[in-house]
């Protein structure tokens, strides 16, 4: 399943024509379908009609900027995996896409190697989730359920709407119950990043964002919990209560 011979497909939002080209060449040789976009309005009407694999998404667009499309997309329940393109003064810009949903961020300029390797870590993560086979290894956590077969996670009967990498964090978390993972672990087994650098603050954006959703409250949290200094573990012992 994981290697199925139908072509993935990714969405470009970039409104330099220049990069546009550069990305629709290397993506093609990497064996993916593109399709484009050159302002923001248009990206999210692709996102609706097309429904790509991947999303990459500038930030400063024509008509409606990087952030508003993904914000947009999430509120609908579309949880594709986006890839943010910022540019690398724009730490701010960083932290808020992710905050927004976004999967993960690439500064520009960027190296086609780089993005190649986002884009990969992004699609086998989608991949895997649709056929890892570990059904109901945590059928149940308290009022919290992983349906693995569906990719989809309940709060008390509720689904959840969580992005793919949400999902994978809490679905590789559960896996582990009471195994504490650094946030480099956490990069490396959960993004597929070899290298890590500053990254590892995108482990507590997401933990924070997961437990908004998952937690009856987040500042106290039951499932997702912190061991100082060391990482984060999934904990059967607060689930138990709930
Ligand atoms: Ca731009």
């Amino acid at each position: 399943m994981e290697n199925a011979t139908a072509k993935k497909t990714i969405l470009i939002v970039e409104d330099e024509k220049n990069i546009v080209d550069i990305l629709r060449f290397n993506l093609q040789r990497e064996g993916y379908d593109t399709v484009e976009a050159y302002d923001g309005e248009a990206g999210l009407s692709l996102a609706r009609s097309v429904k790509p694999d991947l999303i990459l998404l500038d930030v400063m667009l024509p008509k409606m900027n990087g952030f508003d499309v993904c914000q947009t997309l999430r509120q609908e329940g579309d949880n594709v995996p986006v890839i943010i393109l910022t540019a690398r003064e724009e730490e701010a810009d960083k932290v808020l896409g992710l905050e927004i949903g976004a999967d993960d961020y690439i500064t520009k300029p960027f190296s086609m190697r780089e993005l190649i390797a986002r884009v990969k870590a992004n699609i086998r993560r989608t991949a895997m989730a649709a056929s890892t086979d570990h059904t109901n290894v945590m059928a149940a956590a308290g009022d919290l359920t992983i349906d693995t077969d569906s990719c989809l996670a309940y709060k008390g009967g509720k689904p959840l709407s969580l992005t793919q990498r949400e999902y994978e964090l809490l679905t590789f978390l559960a896996s582990h119950p009471d195994k504490v993972y650094s946030r480099i672990n956490l990069m490396e087994q959960v993004w597929n990043y070899g290298y890590v650098g500053d990254d590892a603050r995108t482990v507590d954006v997401t933990v924070r964002r997961l437990r908004e959703k998952i937690e009856d409250d987040p500042a106290n949290p039951a499932y997702i919990l912190t061991r100082r200094g060391v990482g984060y573990y999934f904990s059967t012992k607060g689930a138990v209560q709930g």
